[in-house]
Parts: C-alpha cells; sequence; structure tokens
C-alpha cells in the first residue's frame, strides 16, 4: 500500500469537485472520486487524471442515500486502507421562487447537498476517530451566508451545512479531526451557466473584484484547508467569492 494521502470527493467528476481532485493530486493524494449518473463526465475526468501519475478510483453512488454514502467511504477504505480528506461537494440546485417551488424540489436540494454530507460524514467519522487524524471540507455557498431570491431549497441546504460544519467540528476536535466549509461565490461551472444574463450582470456588480470566480480558486483553498498549514483550522467558513458575502 502507498504512503500517499488519501482523499475522497464527491462529485469530483466535474465542475469544482473536478478541479478539486486535479489540485490533491497534484499535491500528491490518491483519490476515491464519486458521481452519480453522469458516465461520460466520469470517463473523461479518469482520463485527465491518468497523467497526473496518481492512483485515481471513481465510482457512481448517491449521497443523498445513506446505502450510496457508505458505499463511498467503504469503497475507499477497501481500496486504500484510510481516508485523510473528504469533500463534500456533490451539490445540485432546483431554482424556483418558493411559491412555484415543488415539494420534490425542495426535496431533492436538501437530500443531496445537506444530508448527503452528513451521511457521508457520518460514515467518515469511524474510521478518521480511529486515526484520531483527518479532515473533512464541506463545499457551501455564498448563498448559504446571504440568501439567493429563487434558492430557498439551495440556501437553506448551503446555511444548513454551515451549521453542521461547526457542530461537527465540536464533537470530533478532541480526537485531531478538523471540519470546515468552504463558501465559493459565483464560479464559472455548468450550475451557473444556466443563469440568465441580466442576473449574471447583477452578480458581477455585487463582486468587488468583478469576475466570475475559477474552479481553480476554490480548489486552491480545499487545499489549504487539508493541507499540515490548517491544522489548527476548525469550524470556519472560508469565502471565495471575490468579497460578495462583505459588499452588502
Ligand atoms: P456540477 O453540477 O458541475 O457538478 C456536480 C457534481 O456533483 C457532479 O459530479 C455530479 O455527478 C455530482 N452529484 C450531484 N448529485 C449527486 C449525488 N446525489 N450523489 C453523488 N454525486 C452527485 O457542480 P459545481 O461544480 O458547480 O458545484 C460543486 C459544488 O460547489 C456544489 O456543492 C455546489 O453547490 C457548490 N457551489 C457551486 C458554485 C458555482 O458557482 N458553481 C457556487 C457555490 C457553491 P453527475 O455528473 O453524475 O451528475
Amino acid at each position: 500500500m502507498s504512503d500517499a494521502p488519501i482523499a475522497v470527493v464527491t462529485g469530483g467528476t466535474r465542475g469544482i469537485g473536478l478541479a478539486i481532485a486535479e489540485r490533491l493530486a497534484a499535491d500528491g493524494y490518491d483519490l476515491l472520486l464519486t458521481y452519480r449518473g453522469d458516465a461520460a463526465a466520469a470517463q473523461a475526468a479518469s482520463e485527465s487524471l491518468a497523467s497526473t501519475g496518481r492512483r485515481i478510483e471513481i465510482i457512481s453512488a448517491d449521497v443523498s442515500t445513506s446505502e450510496g454514502a457508505t458505499a463511498t467511504i467503504d469503497a475507499a477504505i477497501t481500496a486504500f486502507g484510510r481516508i485523510d480528506v473528504l469533500v463534500n461537494n456533490a451539490g445540485i440546485t432546483r431554482d424556483n421562487l418558493i411559491m412555484r417551488m415543488s415539494e420534490d424540489d425542495w426535496d431533492a436540494v436538501l437530500s443531496t447537498n445537506l444530508k448527503g454530507a452528513f451521511l457521508t460524514s457520518k460514515a467518515v467519522v469511524r474510521p478518521m476517530l480511529r486515526q484520531k487524524s483527518g479532515r473533512i471540507i464541506n463545499i457551501t455557498s455564498v448563498v448559504g451566508r446571504m440568501g439567493n431570491a429563487g434558492q430557498a431549497n439551495y440556501a437553506a441546504a448551503k446555511a444548513g451545512l454551515i451549521g453542521l460544519t461547526k457542530t461537527l467540528a465540536k464533537e470530533v476536535g478532541s480526537r485531531g479531526i478538523t471540519v470546515n466549509a468552504v463558501a465559493p461565490g459565483f464560479i464559472d461551472t455548468r450550475l451557473t451557466d444556466v443563469l440568465p444574463e441580466d442576473l449574471k450582470k447583477g452578480l458581477l456588480a455585487a463582486t468587488p473584484l468583478g469576475r466570475f470566480g475559477t474552479v481553480e480558486d476554490v480548489a486552491n483553498a480545499v487545499a489549504f484547508l487539508a493541507s499540515d498549514q490548517a491544522s489548527f483550522i476548525t469550524g470556519q467558513v472560508l469565502s471565495v467569492d471575490g468579497g460578495m458575502s462583505m459588499a452588502s
């Protein structure tokens, strides 16, 4: 078995998750990545990560179910024997104004974005407690701090993720495990591609740095929180949002 540190990235096959995977691979991690259904993206991720020379496992597992979350952690332990870093990144949007938002859209977003992080964290805590070390990094959003019209389900899930981060940090801190969150602002990915142009303009105007973030901006913050340099940081929310959350 190799001495490389091991990271699990949920939703690691495209967008922000893939950038996190690429960055952690460059930092020397072996990786287990998950996705839900887009096998073509998973195949492309596998091909692009092959050149890193790291061992990369990719599985399809739905983090919103306890079977999927447990399968994710079990697969990493079977493949690598330990997990040093868990990045809860898998996320979806189903936007609508509250009066038009269906209960299904509420449940789907809460199930993947919040319950998924709970289930995967719950599954990883036991092996991390045994190791007496570990890092859990939750990808929340600027929207979880500020709210956003049309995203009640998403904002509630992301705000919930901040509460989960702080609570778990208190529960496992004495056992050498840190739990932090990264709160991206608007980042150029498939998730934001679909936003209307006038909304994009407004978002840029509300961002002091005057640009959308890149997936690498987010990956850099995750790599820092995963590193030894962040060993005395826990229960924190690191905003990577061009200043948006302090602009109002
Ligand atoms: P993408 O839609 O590009 O990628 C999402 C990834 O999550 C895919 O790999 C997808 O798998 C996976 N996924 C979705 N649902 C599940 C599930 N139930 N179980 C397992 N995997 C799942 O999203 P982004 O890269 O844009 O977003 C990544 C994270 O960053 C999300 O948590 C998002 O909320 C957050 N974020 C994004 C921002 C942005 O501007 N883009 C801003 C702030 C936060 P598959 O390919 O199979 O669908």
